[in-house]
Parts: C-alpha cells; sequence; structure tokens
C-alpha cells in the first residue's frame, strides 16, 4: 500500500517517541472542560500576530494581556481579543503582571537579543514562558533563560513550529520506515531578501545575518530528519561589500554539518536572496523532497523511493503530499501543545535546551565561518 496523507495523521501520536511532538490537536477540553491558560503577549509584530490567531483558536488558551510600546497597536489587538484595558502593559511596568491572575504565561515575540532579558523577567513574575526562535543572540544569555527558568520552576517552550507541523513530520515519519533506505545526504536552503530598515540587520538586535533567522530552520531540520546530533561544521560566509545593509551582519552563509554516522547536511542562507525553505534528503533506496519546508502553509512532500525491487509495480513509489492547512494551524498546534503543557504539568518538546542545542551549533558554524559571536 503507498503511504498516505491518512498514514501520517492517524500515526501521528508515535512521534512523540521521536521526541517530535504530534501535531494532532490534543483534546484539551475533554483534559480540563472549563480552564483556558491565559497568554500575555510581549512584543506585538508580525510572529505575534499569528501567535495571537494561533492561541485564539486554541481551545483552552486565551490572550488575557499585551506589553507592548505601542499604545494605539496594543488598543487595536485588546480590542480585536476581549483584552480589559487593565490589563495593556509597557516594557517598563510590564512587572505588573506578577499580581494579574488571568495571566499564566507569556509569548515573548520581540528582537532577537531581546529574548533573554524578557524571559528572565517573565520567569521572575512567576510565569511560564513560550520563546520565539532562535532562543536569544548569545550561548550565555541562552544558558541563563533555562537557569532562571528552572530556578522559578516554570516551563520554557522555544518557538520550533516545524516539530507541531504535519509536513515535517511526515517526512521524518517516512524517513524513520526505512523508506528512503540509509540516509546519505541532506540538502537545504532558507533565505529571503530583507529590507533595509529591519533590526535583523543589526548586531544590537538580531545577533548575527540569516544564520539566526532562517538559517536555523535547515539546521534544526537536519537535527530532526536525521536524529543525530552534529559532529562538526564547516562554514563560509560571503557579504558583498557594496551593499549597504552589509555593514554588521552577514548576507550570506553557507555550512557542512557533519554527524556521526557519516551523514552529510549541506546547508545555506540568505538575507540578499530570497530561497523558498526546502530540504532534500537522499537515502540508499529514494530521496525525498519538502518545499516550502519551514513556510506558514503550502508545504509540499515529494518523495522517490524503491519499496520492492522485485516486483515491477513498486519499483518506484511516487508520493507528492501537500498541505492545505490554513495559516494558523502551526501557530494552534504550537498554542495547544504549549497549554497542554501547562495544564498536566509536562516539559513542551522543544524546551529551551533545544534552543540552547541550536545556539551552541550556530556558535560553530560562525567560528568555523571566521566569525565571532557571544
Ligand atoms: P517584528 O519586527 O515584526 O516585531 C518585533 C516587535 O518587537 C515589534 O512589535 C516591535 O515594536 C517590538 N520591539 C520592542 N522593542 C523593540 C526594539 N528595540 N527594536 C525593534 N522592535 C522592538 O519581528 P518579528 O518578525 O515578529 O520577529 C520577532 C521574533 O520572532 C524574532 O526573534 C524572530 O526571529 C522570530 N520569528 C519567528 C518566526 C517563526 O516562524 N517562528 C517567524 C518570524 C519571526
Amino acid at each position: 500500500m503507498p503511504f498516505t496523507r491518512r498514514d501520517f495523521t492517524r500515526d501521528l501520536a508515535s512521534l512523540a517517541a521521536l521526541g517530535l511532538a504530534a501535531s494532532a490537536v490534543p483534546d484539551l477540553k475533554a483534559q480540563s472542560p472549563t480552564k483556558k491558560v491565559g497568554y500575555a503577549i510581549i512584543g506585538l509584530g508580525r510572529i505575534a500576530d499569528l501567535h495571537m490567531q494561533g492561541i485564539h483558536e486554541s481551545p483552552n488558551a486565551k490572550i488575557t494581556a499585551l506589553v507592548s510600546g505601542h499604545r494605539d497597536k496594543a488598543d487595536k489587538y485588546a480590542t480585536k481579543y476581549g483584552v480589559p484595558a487593565t490589563s495593556i502593559y509597557t516594557y517598563e511596568n510590564m512587572d505588573g503582571l506578577r499580581n494579574n491572575p488571568d495571566v499564566d504565561a507569556v509569548y515573548v515575540c520581540l528582537p532577537n537579543a531581546m529574548h533573554a532579558e524578557y524571559t528572565i523577567r517573565a520567569a521572575k513574575l512567576g510565569k511560564h514562558v513560550f520563546c520565539e526562535q532562535p532562543m536569544d543572540s548569545t550561548v550565555a544569555d541562552s544558558h541563563a533563560m533555562v537557569e532562571a527558568c528552572k530556578a522559578a520552576n516554570v516551563k520554557l517552550m522555544i518557538g520550533y513550529r516545524c516539530h507541531y507541523e504535519t509536513t515535517n513530520l511526515a517526512a521524518i515519519k517516512l524517513i524513520r520506515s526505512g523508506a528512503l533506505g540509509k540516509v546519505q545526504m541532506i540538502q537545504s536552503a532558507f533565505g529571503f531578501s530583507c529590507g533595509p530598515k529591519e533590526w535583523r540587520l543589526t548586531k544590537a538586535l538580531g545577533g548575527h545575518g540569516p544564520l539566526f533567522d532562517v538559517g536555523i530552520y535547515c539546521l534544526n531540520a537536519s537535527r530532526y530528519l536525521t536524529g543525530e546530533e552534529p559532529s562538526g561544521f564547516s562554514a563560509y560566509a560571503y557579504s558583498d561589500p557594496s551593499d549597504p545593509r552589509f555593514k554588521e551582519v552577514e548576507e550570506n552563509l553557507v555550512w557542512v554539518t557533519k554527524f556521526p554516522s557519516g551523514i552529510t547536511a549541506s546547508c545555506a542562507t540568505s538575507y540578499g536572496a530570497p530561497t523558498f525553505g526546502y530540504y532534500r534528503v537522499y537515502g540508499s533506496k529514494g530521496w525525498l523532497q519538502v518545499d516550502e519546508a519551514f513556510s506558514y502553509q503550502g508545504l509540499s512532500l515529494h518523495a522517490h523511493y524503491t519499496r520492492d525491487a522485485e516486483k515491477e509495480a513498486d519499483r518506484t513509489v511516487d508520493l507528492n503530499q501537500p498541505n492545505l492547512e490554513k495559516i494558523p494551524q502551526q501557530f494552534v498546534n504550537e498554542a495547544n501543545h504549549f497549554t497542554q503543557c501547562i495544564l498536566t504539568n509536562k516539559t513542551p518538546s522543544s524546551p529551551g535546551e533545544e534552543g540552547l542545542r541550536d545556539m551552541k551549533y550556530i556558535q560553530q558554524i560562525y567560528k568555523s565561518a571566521g566569525i565571532e559571536m557571544g
């Protein structure tokens, strides 16, 4: 029988055993019919907008407070999601969240280098923390985030969207099923042309260049696709010296990751070239490719492999699985997962330690490219 989308969704629960959450929405209503976990959103930019849609659609989650430097923006979202004016905070008076009983947890949706400060502040207020990825801009600050959340006995989840996304989970399942044979090589890229006024182009807020922002998806994917931890990196960076955008951070970065089994992953990331995210995995019996692998929607998995070389019909299986989920679904899945972790006192599938691992690998990649990172 061909490997179908129904197989993917039916068996998602078994993916928990791989250390990745199933994207099947847990039945939170059945577990706790009345309790809604209340979330404060810190930073009301682009990703926050999507997370708010996700929380809004999640059965046991509710937006109960907003933290912003722009009152007009906060008022707009407060009206949309029914947040009382008394639960709108500025960055300066955010510590008032401590005494707000409607807030159980926060979402940190700020520029990279601000993640540690606000995660640690929220942890000290006794609030669980969902923090966007990359975890922060330095290894030391990322480590401090893990320690602060441990000390405060609050949960820390890093926003690795793809860990909760159906097509990526299906790709992992197909690889683990052995359909592709022994995995040998991976290729992946993700980039976009960064606008000249973006905080992403500054060291102070972005940390460094596209590896932090989008290359991290390729790095993390090579880890979840292989199920292995890297044993070494070789990297090369280049910036067009005539392009004023790249005075502080690199434009392009390519690297090869070596894994203990001998698998290699060749990855590329860019702030100069729009590169819709993809990966291709080559095994001894076939290959798979996920296009738009890191997008909010429109992901598609295409695979070609030999199931039984003896049977004519089974010489190649051509699998083309488009994901037709709507945009906020990945954000609903993340909200469901974090909410369930809070309600049932479980550790998130993408905890702070996962973010810290990537930060350490990012540091090694930069070192290989001759770039110093904090
Ligand atoms: P954004 O620029 O759209 O939003 C950032 C928010 O932070 C804005 O509301 C801004 O007002 C606020 N802010 C507070 N202090 C600021 C300061 N000093 N400088 C600039 N902004 C300040 O950014 P974004 O694209 O929403 O990214 C936010 C975080 O989310 C980043 O860490 C980014 O890497 C991450 N992100 C994750 C995904 C994902 O798919 N998981 C996608 C995009 C961004």
